[in-house]
Order: C-alpha cells, then sequence, then structure tokens
C-alpha cells in the first residue's frame, strides 16, 4: 500500500483496493478499510511513521474488500466509525452478503471466505447523503447507488472518494462484467457523476484522476457495450432461454472464467443487474416456464 498526496489535506493508499485518507489538523479520515488485516496493518504503518493523525472511519459501501481491514482497526485505534443506512446492517451482520449472494439461503463453506465475508464491526453513526461535517472538515456525501444498494461517495476538501461508483480501466478489463446490483442505478449515478462539480476521484479500483469525466464515460459505454451483447443473447433465442442459460451465454461471450462458485455467484449478480434494466426498458420479459426463470425479448410476451 502506497501513500500518494493528491493535496494538502488529501491522500491516498493505493492498493488493489485503494483507502482513502484526509487529514486537517487533529482529525485524520480513512475512507474505507481495505480488504484485511495486512492491508491495514500497513496502513497504520505508515500513518504512524508520517505522524499522521487518525480519528474516524468512513465506509463507502458493504463490500469485504472494502471494510475487510476494519475490524482490527477498531481492535487496534479508538476510532469512529460511519457507514451509509442499509450498508450498515451488512457491516455489523457481514454473513448476508454471501446469504444474498447465494439467495437468500444459508451461504455453503467454500463461500463464507474473506472476499464474500469480513470480520463483523462496530458502526458509531448511520450517514447518508447531503453535506455534514467531522469536526469541522465538510463532508459532501452523494448517493451513489448500482453497484451496491446504498453506497455514498465523500467529496473531502475537492476531491471525490467515489467507491465503486466506477472502475479504473483494468479493472474493467479483469472483470469485463463489472459487479453491479443494478444496471439501471449504476447508469443513472455515473450520469450525475458527469454533472458533479468536483472531478478529481478516487476510485475504489484503479489510479487517481485529475480529471475522472473520461474515465467515468467509459465505463457508461462499457455498461451499454454488456447491455447490448445481452440483448443480443436474447434476440438469438427465439424461444426465449432460461435465466441459467442466459448467465451462461454472457459468461461464454465475455470469456470469463467461473470455475469457483463465490466467483460463480459475483457473475450472476451481475448479469441479473444487468437483465434487469433491459426488463426496465421493456427489451426483455421474465416469466416462470418449464419450471424456471425465463427470458424472453419484449415481443415476444404473453398478453
Ligand atoms: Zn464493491
Amino acid at each position: 500500500m502506497k501513500l500518494i498526496r493528491i493535496n494538502h489535506h488529501c491522500y491516498y493508499f493505493q492498493g488493489a483496493v485503494n483507502i482513502g485518507y484526509v487529514c486537517d489538523g487533529e482529525v485524520g479520515i480513512l475512507i474505507d478499510a481495505g480488504l484485511d488485516q495486512g492491508a491495514m496493518r500497513k496502513v497504520l504503518n505508515q500513518l504512524d511513521q508520517e505522524r499522521l493523525p487518525l480519528t474516524h472511519l468512513l465506509i463507502t459501501h458493504a463490500h469485504a474488500d472494502h471494510y475487510g481491514g476494519a475490524a482490527y482497526l477498531q481492535n487496534k485505534r479508538n476510532i469512529y466509525t460511519m457507514a451509509p443506512v442499509l450498508e450498515e446492517a451488512i457491516l455489523r451482520n457481514p454473513v448476508l452478503e454471501p446469504i444474498y449472494l447465494f439467495q437468500g439461503n444459508w451461504p455453503t463453506l467454500d463461500m463464507r471466505n474473506k472476499f464474500l465475508e469480513g470480520e463483523a464491526i462496530r458502526i458509531d453513526e448511520v450517514v447518508s447523503e447531503g453535506v455534514w461535517d467531522i469536526q469541522g472538515i465538510q463532508i459532501n456525501s452523494i448517493a451513489l447507488p448500482g453497484h451496491s444498494y446504498y453506497q455514498l461517495g465523500y467529496q473531502i476538501h475537492d476531491v471525490l472518494y467515489a467507491g465503486d461508483a466506477f472502475f479504473g480501466r483494468e479493472t474493467l478489463q479483469k472483470h469485463k462484467i463489472p459487479y453491479l446490483v443494478d444496471a439501471d442505478q449504476t447508469l443513472q449515478t455515473l450520469k450525475c457523476l458527469l454533472e458533479w462539480p468536483v472531478k478529481r476521484a478516487v476510485p475504489g479500483h484503479g489510479a487517481y484522476e485529475e480529471d475522472a469525466e473520461e474515465l467515468i464515460r467509459q465505463n457508461i459505454a462499457w455498461h451499454q457495450r454488456v447491455l447490448e451483447s445481452m440483448e443480443d443473447v436474447i434476440k438469438n433465442a427465439p424461444d426465449g432461454l432460461s435465466h441459467e442459460q442466459l448467465v451462461r451465454e454472457m459468461c461464454t461471450r465475455w470469456e470469463i472464467e467461473t470455475s469457483r462458485l463465490s466467483s460463480w455467484v459475483l457473475y450472476r449478480t451481475a448479469i441479473t443487474g444487468y437483465l434487469l434494466k433491459l426488463v426496465k426498458d421493456e427489451k426483455a420479459v421474465l416469466s416462470i416456464q418449464r419450471h424456471a426463470l425465463w427470458i424472453a425479448p419484449y415481443e415476444k410476451r404473453t398478453v
């Protein structure tokens, strides 16, 4: 984890998952906590070396790679922890993530790994969109739903810590079908970010952008390509296809490797998140056929 300084107050620890850091006087705020104890230990060592303060933790969303280091942090330091509504419920009960990814069933043991389930943490304050302050430091928090349910981005001192609202180019190329729970909300969030006055941004995965506009546009184009390819799959199935077949077709087209259950459930959720946008846009229709969730082109709907 390399500590990178953006301006007088704003920094981030660059890693597979970025951790934001802002300090002002005696106040030091971390934005997200990384995947695990190892990542957090490196963060604490560097803050100590630089004699930088640490008093608060702000969580953007309840994905284990963004909060997995928080339990260790809470054990080691006296830290005031804040998280968005609903995400906070998962942070306090982390088994909820493998539960929802497993469609409500109690998850199998191989799903209960550190990538899907971190250690439970204490939440001192539930926060929502709007302007508020931490001991005089103004936090402009912006709702960024789509990648997760109630994700918040935090703009502090002219830098937006954007969570996973958009990804760096390498991350898009690596994941191919990016994780989301709702593609429609994801696209609305990205359009809203294009209008947002501050363009200096730290994404959760990828490098800091002095002007994130181009990257946001690339993310929009990427989501649209995924949607177009899904529309094509659905059009090419004259009698429709099952949800399971749709997942298989999409993963095949995008050359995605899904040999592990814990990775497949993430793709299944993301693919369903895109499918729901096609349903909303009246490009696909859902029904139950042959004891399966069935997807057909909108023109083939039975009235
Ligand atoms: Zn995430």
